[in-house]
C-alpha cells in the first residue's frame, strides 16, 4: 500500500515523435513535480543538455550500472540503451515528490511488473495522424531525417501497446493534450471521477494502423 505523503509515479510512453517530451517538461513544471533523468548510450542531440535531458554515457558505464543493479528498469530502444536509475527515483518519491517518466513500452512493463509501494499511473500518447507523425519526425533535424522512415516502421509495432496503459491521450494540441493529463493525474490522486472514453481510443488506433 502507498504511504499518503508519498510522491505518484507517472509514466509517459508513446511512439517517437508523438509530442511526449514536450508533455513531460510542461508537467515538470506543476509544484511538487520532479523528471527522472534517465542513463541512455545515444549521443546528445544538438539541442540537448547532458545531466539535464541524459545523463549521457558509453556502453561500458551502462553495463556497470546493470551489474550493480542500480536500474529501476532498462531497456534497448532504437540501438540504444535506456535506463532509469532507482537511488534518485525513490529519494523523490519518500520525500511526497511526484515523478514523471519519460519511457518506453519496455521500461512500463519493468516498472509495473516491480509492483512498488509507490502509486503508478501509465499514459500512453498517440499523435492525430500517421501523416503528422512523419511531419513531426522529420522536422526534428537534417540528422532525424533519415531514420525518420525507420521509426515510422516502429511506430506500427509500437502502437500495439497502448491497450497495457491506464490511459491513452491524443496529442492534437500541446496544451489541450497536457490539460487533459492534468486532469487525469488529479482525478486520480484525489479518487476523483475521470474524463476518458476507451472505446475512442480504440477506434482511433485502428486508423492509426490500417
Ligand atoms: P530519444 O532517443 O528519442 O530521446 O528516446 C527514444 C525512446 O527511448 C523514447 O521512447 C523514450 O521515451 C525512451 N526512453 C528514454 N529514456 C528511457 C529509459 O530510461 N528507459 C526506457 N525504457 N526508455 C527510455
Amino acid at each position: 500500500m502507498p504511504i499518503e505523503n508519498d510522491g505518484v509515479m507517472i509514466i509517459l510512453s508513446s511512439p517517437s515523435g508523438a509530442g511526449k517530451t514536450s508533455l513531460v517538461a510542461l508537467l515538470s513544471k506543476l509544484k511538487n513535480f520532479e523528471v527522472s533523468i534517465s542513463h541512455t548510450t545515444r549521443k546528445p542531440r544538438p539541442n540537448e543538455t547532458p545531466n539535464q535531458d541524459y545523463y549521457f554515457v558509453n556502453e561500458e558505464e551502462f553495463n556497470r550500472l546493470i551489474k550493480n543493479q542500480e536500474f529501476l528498469e532498462y531497456a534497448k530502444v532504437f540501438n540504444n540503451l535506456y535506463g532509469t536509475t532507482r537511488t534518485q527515483v525513490i529519494n523523490y518519491l519518500n520525500n511526497g515528490k511526484n515523478v514523471l517518466f519519460d519511457i518506453d513500452w519496455q521500461g512500463a512493463d519493468q516498472i509495473k511488473n516491480k509492483k512498488l509501494d509507490y502509486k503508478l499511473i501509465t499514459f500512453f500518447i498517440l499523435p492525430p495522424s500517421k501523416e503528422i507523425l512523419f511531419e513531426r519526425l522529420s522536422s526534428r533535424d537534417m540528422k532525424d531525417k533519415l531514420i525518420a522512415e525507420d521509426r515510422m516502421k516502429q511506430f506500427e509495432h509500437d502502437v500495439l501497446h497502448w491497450i497495457n496503459y491506464d490511459y491513452v491521450v491524443i496529442n492534437d494540441n500541446l496544451e489541450s493534450c497536457y490539460l487533459k493529463i492534468k486532469k487525469l493525474i488529479e482525478a486520480e490522486i484525489k479518487n476523483g471521477s475521470k474524463d476518458y472514453d476507451k472505446e475512442f481510443i480504440r477506434r482511433h488506433v485502428e486508423n492509426l494502423t490500417s
